[in-house]
């Protein structure tokens, strides 16, 4: 409900294919809990699991920053619920196919 996408800076899959990361990981003591949890899209989710020098932090308000190895910071917010400033990229097009009874 919060974050209706993936919460990488630029990403735009929508939740419904997201993977619900546990920001702390639950192996390490991470809650089952919202302030705890973020969309992530698989491929976001791996970077985040497995790739080295990335580092991903939940803040308490919902943001959530973004380390790369190179050290470039982002810090992206939960959508807002009225109005969307960010436009969907045109690499991310999960349109389902038009409903031919619309037609
Ligand atoms: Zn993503």
């Amino acid at each position: 409900m919060r974050d209706r996408h993936c919460r990488m800076p630029g990403c735009r899959r929508r939740a419904g294919r997201c993977d619900i990361d546990h920001a702390v990981a639950h192996a390490d003591g991470g809650a089952t809990a919202c302030w705890n949890l973020c969309c992530l899209c698989r491929r976001h989710h791996r970077i985040k699991t497995f790739a080295r020098g990335w580092r991903f932090e939940l803040l308490a308000d919902g943001r959530l920053l973004v380390r790369t190895p190179s050290g470039v910071s982002r810090v992206t917010r939960p959508p807002s619920w009225t109005w969307d400033p960010e436009p969907d990229p045109p690499w991310l097009e999960e349109e389902a196919p038009a409903d031919r009874a619309a037609r």
